[in-house]
């Protein structure tokens, strides 16, 4: 069972912090011997979101989600397992050996993605410093960026031609398939020839939380083209879940509990430059419930800061519906007529620009004015209800919907009812195991197993009697009785049977929750003790109860007097044996 690999993940559990890792998505808090933070795997207002340092592993008491810190950063970022692996080793210093669990081809397909956008990100930085990258430099410092602010978001330049990247990344062992899987280049169906995807581009390297940069946005200086273009949907760049800026932005809204989101890459990176830094952009008006959850982990509110021209408004107010299926509070700020926050900030400085950023509008009173229209028109008032059904109807949480239906029905003057018979309607047909409490649930440990398991693990020496009398047939849950084998067998041999050890042997989900839900009790000797005593009891009372049923049959069906009365008196034995156990 134990083999390289697995001492290697060991090896690599006990080197990276997962109070750290976890800590970068979820703010966390000592308490007692655990951190515990808002759940980023559901929606809640108190966190229940429990991660033990010592033990390695994290378990939500809300919605199960359990496991160790291969599986945190599997489910938060969707990586692949290899991909988790690599980048905590990678943390941990290490090098992830040649095995045949490398081979994955998923895995493999995302990692030549990332490493030809790494080198290609190298490659359009260092151009900027020389002569083929002039005319991005001379871009973003006509646009008022600073040499500082270029390095922090890696700004870059792709030059026409193609030979330079193509050689810089043949240096770093990455070729032309891996870039044309990453977007970078097209190769010509017909010619077979390398076509230069972002040449003559500045280019906005869009990096993740975890530091990997998982794709581009690219604007055009002259000549015919869209002025942005983006990297194209890969294994790892799906732009329905992009937050640009995030990575240099999630310290600062972690500190300052609210993300500032602007619609522009320039937005992000002048407004940071200006000393606001919490700021980031999704691509293009509308967001989604995935970006608003990534969100929600890192703050409890954001401020949508959008431009002060009238036309977008309606688009704005539409788009920031997926938000309201998240926890988030939402405030909105609204730039001053023909301001966006880059020629905003550059013409008031940071100062005016917070103290904007300090008041903002609630999201249904800016989504009243902005739908609105005039409201004194019947046909209007329709049309409104109408629409800001709709967004209620996407709250998830049923008190919170309760509150608006009231206050906004109120405010458009329109019946209660008629608005909770709108809402309800619309919920109804739209119902998808999604929109209530978020995200799936973990694995429910059967009643007083999980503290059975946890007695054992913590007390082996406890566990003998138990062991050979009952063993792993005490359990009832199938998943308990595959961990409880493992246990048994570990303690047998010796090996150490911790939550996070445990978990690297075992690499199935839903076991992962249930040791992680079993390793959040924190027991005494004297409550292990009765705790497997008890355990011992009921299922050697469930035995005896089962084989007097058996013999009660067996006796129905006897014809013989004889073997009757033998198994008459067996039945009693059985019996004096069961009432021991029951009394004592
Ligand atoms: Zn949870």
């Amino acid at each position: 069972m134990v083999d390289d690999f697995t001492t290697f993940k060991e090896n690599v559990k006990s080197r990276v912090d997962i109070v750290e890792v976890i800590g970068e998505f979820v703010e966390l808090k000592k308490r007692g011997v655990n951190y515990i933070g808002p759940c980023p795997f559901h929606n809640e207002t108190k966190p229940s979101f429990n991660v033990n340092r010592e033990r390695q592993f994290y378990h939500c008491f809300g919605c199960n989600k359990g496991g160790d810190v291969f599986s945190f950063l599997m489910d938060i970022t969707g990586m692949s397992f290899m991909e988790a692996l690599k980048q905590l080793a990678d943390r941990a210093g290490l090098k992830v050996p040649e095995t045949r669990f490398t081979g994955r081809e998923g895995a493999e397909k995302a990692d030549a993605v990332i490493a030809a956008n790494t080198a290609a990100a190298e490659y359009y930085h260092h151009t900027l410093y020389e002569a083929a990258g002039e005319p991005g430099m001379t871009y973003l410092l006509g646009r008022g960026l600073s040499k500082e602010t270029i390095r922090v978001f890696r700004l870059g330049y792709a030059p026409p031609e193609l030979s330079g990247l193509l050689a810089f990344a043949r240096g770093k062992s990455v070729g032309e398939e891996a870039l044309d899987a990453a977007g970078i280049i097209k190769k010509s169906s017909y010619s077979g020839a390398p076509f230069n995807r972002f040449g003559g581009r500045v280019i906005f390297p869009i990096i993740d939380q975890t530091a990997r940069i998982i794709g581009f946005g690219a604007r055009i200086l002259e000549g015919e083209g869209a002025k942005y273009v983006n990297s194209a949907e890969s294994p790892v760049y799906h732009k329905s879940t992009v937050l640009f800026g995030i990575y240099q932005a999630r310290a600062e809204i972690k500190r300052t509990r609210t993300a500032v989101v602007v619609e522009g890459y320039m937005d992000v990176i002048s407004l940071h430059q200006a000393g606001i830094k919490n700021v980031i952009a999704a691509s293009g008006t509308a967001f989604t419930v995935e970006q608003g959850r990534q969100i929600n982990r890192l703050s409890r509110n954001v401020t949508l800061l959008f431009d002060g021209d009238s036309a977008g408004m309606t688009a704005a107010a539409r788009g920031a519906d997926n938000l309201l299926a998240t926890d988030l509070a939402i405030g909105v700020v609204v730039l001053p007529g023909g301001h966006d926050p880059d020629s905003y900030v550059r013409e008031q400085g940071a100062e005016v620009l917070g103290e904007l950023l300090k008041n903002p509008m609630d999201i249904w009173e800016f989504k009243l004015k902005a739908l609105g229209g005039n409201i004194t028109e019947t046909e209007d008032r329709i049309k409104l209800s109408g629409e800001i059904a709709d967004s209620i109807s996407l709250i998830a949480d049923e008190i919170k919907r309760d509150v608006y239906i009231r206050d906004l029905s109120h405010k458009l003057g329109i019946d209660i009812n008629a608005m909770d018979k709108a809402v309800r309607g619309r919920i109804r047909r739209r119902r998808t195991p999604r929109a209530e409490g978020g995200g799936e649930r973990g694995e429910t440990c059967p009643p007083g197993e999980c503290e059975l398991l946890a007695s054992i693990v913590q007390y082996p020496v406890l566990a003998r009697n138990f062991m050979e009398e009952a063993g792993a047939k005490a359990f009832t849950h199938p998943v308990m009785k595959k961990i409880a084998e493992v246990v048994f067998h570990r303690i047998v041999e010796g090996l150490d049977i911790s939550p996070s050890s445990l978990m690297n042997v075992i690499s199935d989900r839903t076991a992962q929750e249930l040791i992680a839900a079993a390793g959040m009790f924190q027991l005494d000797e004297e409550a292990a003790g009765r705790l497997i005593d008890g355990g011992l009891r009921q299922h050697v009372v469930r035995e005896l109860s089962d084989e007097i049923a058996d013999i009660s049959r067996k006796i129905m069906q006897e014809s013989d007097m004889e073997k009757k009365s033998a198994l008459v008196k067996k039945q009693r034995d059985t019996f004096e044996r069961l009432q021991k156990y029951t009394k004592g």
